[in-house]
């Protein structure tokens, strides 16, 4: 645990901060300098047979066995892997969870909330970016998130994004966000009841949601641009369950509409109305 850079600082960390343990007998400051000195202290960090963590010096080897196994398993959009391979999943999790930070597992984020596996975080975004707009654009153009968390979503989007709103309606999990993605002024976090959107921004080229509902509020189909694309989890038909739901707004020859199809089961947390 001793190798988790303190919280707020960001990746990737200067040279001086990521304090490597001193091989047996290494100089100290004071001594003349010794070019023999790092591949002894390389030897001693390989003696001591340090597993991968997930955390410090080795996160972003971590991070890249996390998306080899996702690519392996059939997430093949290049700049989705790639946003997952660049943001530190581990340091949006309590500290106690950072080590199960790079598994393919929803992970709790407090006051009854979870972090969705990377995978299914993954799979949303690659078909964000499969729409025809996105296609043209090149990115997912506004996005609007439903339901911040931690915020590592939205540093995902981000990556893949010009712009991202996102909205979340419990305070403590709004302010925890708050300092996860301070320093990113292309984020915009928003406290509020994100059943209604956010219409001082709309309208948004891409909508994503993290919780699901009975049904799609017609807030997120007001504020999607046309051409834009909606990704959501909700109430399978069966009434038992989840599924995936997307969302084009199509304009073409014939007019506006929305076109809907639905997809694989998920489990996501409920989407509640009102603020907290
Ligand atoms: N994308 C998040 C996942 C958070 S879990 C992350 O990367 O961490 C889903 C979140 O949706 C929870 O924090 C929950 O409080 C929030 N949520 C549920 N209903 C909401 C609503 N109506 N408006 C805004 N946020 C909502």
């Amino acid at each position: 645990m001793s190798d988790l850079p303190p919280r707020g600082k960001r990746f990737p960390l200067s040279l001086d901060q990521l304090g490597a343990p001193k091989a047996a007998g290494a100089s100290d400051a004071r001594e003349p300098l010794k070019p023999q000195r790092h591949w002894q202290q390389a030897a001693a960090i390989k003696a001591r047979q340090v597993p991968p963590s997930g955390l410090g010096l080795d996160s972003v080897g971590v991070r890249q066995r996390m998306v080899q196994r996702l690519r392996r398993d059939g997430l093949s959009d290049e700049r989705v892997l790639q946003a997952l391979a660049t943001v530190p999943r581990h340091a949006f999790v309590d500290t106690a969870l950072a080590t199960q930070a790079y598994e393919d597992t929803s992970l709790p984020i407090g006051h009854g909330q979870t972090i969705s596996k990377p995978s299914v975080v993954g799979r949303m975004m690659a078909l964000m970016l499969a729409a025809p707009g996105a296609q043209q654009r090149g990115d997912l153009g506004k996005v609007l998130e439903i339901g911040t968390g931690c915020g590592y979503q939205a540093a995902l989007l981000m990556q893949v994004a010009r712009q991202v709103v996102s909205i979340e309606r419990l305070r403590p999990l709004h302010d925890k966000a708050r300092t996860h993605l301070a320093g990113h002024p292309q984020i915009r976090l928003v406290y509020g009841d994100g059943m209604l959107g956010h219409p001082a921004a709309a309208p948004y080229d891409s909508i994503i949601a993290a919780a699901g509902g009975d049904d799609i509020p017609p807030a997120w189909l007001d504020q999607l641009a046309p051409g834009g694309r909606l990704v959501a989890p909700m109430t399978a038909p069966s009434g038992r369950g989840q599924v995936l739901v997307l969302i084009d707004h199509v304009c073409d020859a014939q007019g506006s509409r929305f076109v809907r199809s639905l997809h694989e089961a998920v489990l996501f947390v409920p989407l509640k109305s009102g603020v907290m």
